[in-house]
């Protein structure tokens, strides 16, 4: 099979390749395929499927700006919905006839003398002009390295990879983990099975979820008048920017949080060892503020035991804690998260000078320009990029704003003659340390705990320190004088440093 070219390649079929295959639609590019590993559009939504999954986001914001949805079912949604609503984003943006599924990628190599991105992915070879990742920032479970795991004799799955056809019913489940997926698949299998133990590490802040169904009458309203959803949106929009210097700026703040979980936790529990167990020690923020009334009272459920001493081994039969005790087990469910620092694309993308994105990272840490960009790398933009991630508000936003530089980007490259550009490396570095020095004094460095936020270097290089306007404004335009032409033509003079307003 030979190799086919294009002009621009997106990697994933989530909310960020979707997103780029759009606008590159509206913008006039008709050169483009987006392959994915999997069946179908979606992306996370398409790969957690575990039961309970849903968004802790508001589903208000959880939309495309340019795609509202007049029918979500209530103030938070279920993964079906969101995956449903993906679908027919996709399918009415006439763009669905070069999406390429069951097409994972295997390697990217810069090619300097043909200015393309060679790609090797399991069902043929590509050559790109521009290559758009969006595998996701959370896709890469992550397997806990416990003793005798591999020795267990009953079904284990993660919960990013549920397996439906495990029957659960009656069985004894153990969950390890106790997360944003945990806390929602918790209540659910508490329901079926005949016993629950959850292994919790680390408790987390938990608040009150707002279950509010949304009627018939008021989606009939945003249907007629948008405007209407629009301004509902924006409410809800403000209100969660509105949290953000009590994450960045003033954690203090973070105790209306806790005392809000800690009624929560007095509403669902009434034993007063249990809800020690679970009152955590650190500032409310500093690990991702969970929601959930079902939570709690799972814990506190006949069938459900917490378990906090800690996982010495695994065996064919069940978990043995480090006091010591046996639980015998039928299923064991891993909870256990993502690979957010060490992402396995960054192992198959090779830049110019031969190295991996994750052999640069491994000397520096994740680091790009303004989250979407990278030095050595040229015309390769990440969508969920490095300080990019929120834990406020929604995702969605956040890329939107870099579809938009990307956008503009290709509208340079292509006006240049497909010069390619990569931001210099002081523009990057500028980048990066402002955004570090931002992190100092932020709950998620100040808090007191430990998280996936942090890389092996102890550095906060995941979420965006600051409002999500602030982070589109930065992503405006594309910025060209931050960018050097790469070899072969002569590299431009570096750019002046760019800096974020104070
Ligand atoms: P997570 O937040 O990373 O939680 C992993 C859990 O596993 C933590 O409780 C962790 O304990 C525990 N753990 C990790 N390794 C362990 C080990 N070796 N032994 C025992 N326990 C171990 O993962 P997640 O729950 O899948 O959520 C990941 C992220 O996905 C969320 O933060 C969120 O951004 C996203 N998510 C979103 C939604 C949504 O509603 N939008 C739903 C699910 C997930 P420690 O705290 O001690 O590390």
């Amino acid at each position: 099979m030979g190799t086919t070219e294009v002009d621009h390649l997106i990697i994933g079929a989530g909310f960020g390749g979707l997103c780029a295959a759009i606008r590159l639609q509206e913008a006039g590019e008709r050169d483009f395929v987006v392959i994915e590993k999997d069946t179908d559009v979606g992306g996370t939504w398409h790969a957690n499927t575990y039961p309970g999954a849903a968004c802790d986001v508001p589903s208000q914001l959880y939309s495309f700006s340019f795609a509202l949805n007049p029918d979500w079912s209530a103030a938070y949604s279920p993964q079906p919905e969101i995956l449903a609503y993906l679908r027919d984003v996709a399918a009415g943006s006439g763009t669905l006839d070069r999406f390429r599924f069951g097409t994972e990628v295997l390697g990217a190599r810069w090619d300097a003398p043909t200015r393309r991105w060679l790609v090797d992915t399991s069902v043929g070879a590509y050559a790109a002009r521009t290559l758009i990742a969006g595998a996701g920032g959370l896709s890469e479970p992550r397997l806990p390295d416990i003793a005798g795991i591999d020795t267990f004799a009953g079904p284990v799955f993660h919960t990013a990879r549920w397996d439906h056809d495990v029957d659960l019913a009656g069985k004894r489940v153990a969950v390890i983990g106790t997360g944003a997926s945990a806390i929602q698949v918790v209540p659910e299998l508490r329901k079926v099975a005949a016993r629950v133990d959850v292994y919790q590490r680390t408790p987390n802040w938990v608040i009150p979820r707002n279950e509010r169904r949304t009627s018939e009458r008021r989606r009939a309203v945003y249907r007629r008048f948008p405007g209407v959803q629009r301004a509902v949106r924006a409410g809800v929009y403000a209100t969660l920017e509105a949290r953000v210097p009590a994450f960045v700026r003033f954690p203090q703040l973070q105790a209306l949080t806790e005392a809000a979980a800690k009624a929560n936790i007095r509403r669902g529990i009434a034993d007063p060892e249990l809800r020690e167990a679970v009152t955590p020690t650190y500032r409310a923020g500093c690990k991702r503020i969970l929601i959930s009334n079902a939570w709690y009272p799972a814990l506190a459920a006949d069938n459900v035991d917490l378990v906090t001493a800690g996982i010495d081994r695994i065996t064919p039969g069940g978990v043995v804690d480090a006091e010591a005790a046996e639980r015998e087990v039928d299923v064991l469910v891993i909870a256990t998260g993502f690979h957010v620092t060490d992402p396995p694309i960054a192992e198959r993308i090779t830049g110019r000078d031969g190295r991996t994105l994750a052999e640069v990272w491994a000397a520096t840490g994740m680091q790009a320009y303004k989250g979407t960009t990278f030095h050595g790398f040229p015309n390769l933009f990440q969508l969920v990029g490095p300080n990019t991630a929120l834990g406020h508000s929604s995702m969605v936003h956040i890329i939107e704003s870099q579809v938009r530089y990307v956008v503009d980007a290709v509208d340079t490259l292509r006006r240049s003659g497909w010069a390619p550009l990569e931001p210099t490396a002081a523009a990057q570095d500028a980048w990066n340390e402002t955004v570090q020095e931002r992190m100092a004094g932020t709950v998620w460095t100040a808090g007191g705990c430990a998280s996936w936020y942090l890389d092996a270097f102890g550095r906060n290089t995941t979420l965006w320190p600051g409002h999500t306007f602030t982070f589109r404004r930065h992503l405006s335009r594309f910025d060209r004088g931050a960018y050097q032409v790469t070899d072969p033509s002569p590299a431009s003079s570096p750019s002046p440093k760019e800096t974020l307003p104070a």
